[in-house]
């Protein structure tokens, strides 16, 4: 199997554990939700090489692992807030947080620390994404092969009249100047995309993709849409459903975290820390809710 985009670096894949419901490889409990794919090299060098893992696609180095769980591991922010994870390493990665990586850098040696039983890559996908406690977990399988390219010129995950902000960790322009702390406050217009770079309107600036975060669409855009992802909020009292449903009364007691938001709709949630992810409670517009 060849992947268009690697993520190992002999190109030479196997997939021992797909995305989704599996039982699990150590409580052999049925059902349980495998948040990426698990990967391992064809010929089984692994046992006997060190076999290097790579970064799919440029991106900002957001965070850095080593824990029970994820044992050594990396994840990776991409243009259009995608977050690729990579776990179970065999020592620390020799990346650290706030380094910019390009498609194909090294990021860790495959291994087998934390909660694994056997040498192999985790890979994990999540859209709708800065950090790994928000956003959805997707398959990675269309990202390996090639049918969605994060960034790039073929199929830009920036387009034109998106609304962008430009990452914290941005240090300078695709031409090389530095980027003012000020101007990574503000939501910009993308007027240009050429390859992996987009023209900000409102400041005349190209901007590499890796460095935008998409803030909505560009087909609905209203004022209370500078809410993002992971903002803590209320629902207005008498509120109905995004599609105009009945929300149960509960629901206004309670404060919500934005899991994820398009235009004006927004979908909110309880943070699982336990699971790493927030269990949905309804989608509403973005007009119905408070920050708190
Ligand atoms: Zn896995």
């Amino acid at each position: 199997m060849q992947f268009k985009n690697p993520v190992i670096s002999t190109n030479n894949h196997r997939l021992t554990s797909q995305f989704g419901k599996r039982a699990d490889p150590i409580t052999g409990r049925l059902g349980v939700q495998h948040d990426g794919v698990d990967i391992v090299d064809a010929a089984g060098l692994q046992r006997t090489q060190d076999i290097w893992c790579t970064a799919i696609a440029n991106g900002t180095v957001v965070e850095k692992w080593n824990g029970a769980e994820i044992g050594h591991g990396v994840d990776i922010l991409h243009a259009g807030n995608i977050l690729t994870r990579q776990y179970h390493f065999k020592s620390a990665s020799p990346l650290k947080v706030g380094d910019k990586v390009k498609k194909g850098d090294r990021t860790g040696i495959m291994g087998t620390t934390g909660r694994s039983t056997g040498i192999h890559l985790h890979f994990g996908v999540k859209i709708n994404s800065t950090r790994w406690n928000n956003g959805t977990y997707v398959d990675p399988a269309p990202y390996l092969n090639g049918s969605i390219n994060i960034g790039g010129s073929s199929s830009a995950a920036i387009k034109v009249n998106d609304k962008v902000r430009i990452n914290a960790s941005a240090t300078v322009y695709a031409t090389g100047q530095h980027i003012p702390a000020f101007v990574k406050n503000n939501t910009y217009t993308v007027q240009q995309v050429n390859n992996d770079r987009a023209l900000l309107r409102e400041i005349s600036s190209w901007v590499s993709a890796g460095d935008l975060i998409s803030v909505s669409s560009s087909i609905s855009v209203t004022p209370q849409s500078a809410f993002k992802i992971g903002d803590r909020v209320r629902v207005n009292q008498g509120a109905k459903t995004y599609t105009g449903g009945t929300l149960a009364s509960f629901v206004f007691n309670n404060t919500y975290e934005i899991a994820q938001i398009t235009g004006d709709r927004a979908v909110v949630g309880t943070k699982n820390t336990a699971a790493d992810i927030i269990d949905i409670t309804a989608a509403v517009n973005v007009r119905d809710l408070t920050r708190v």
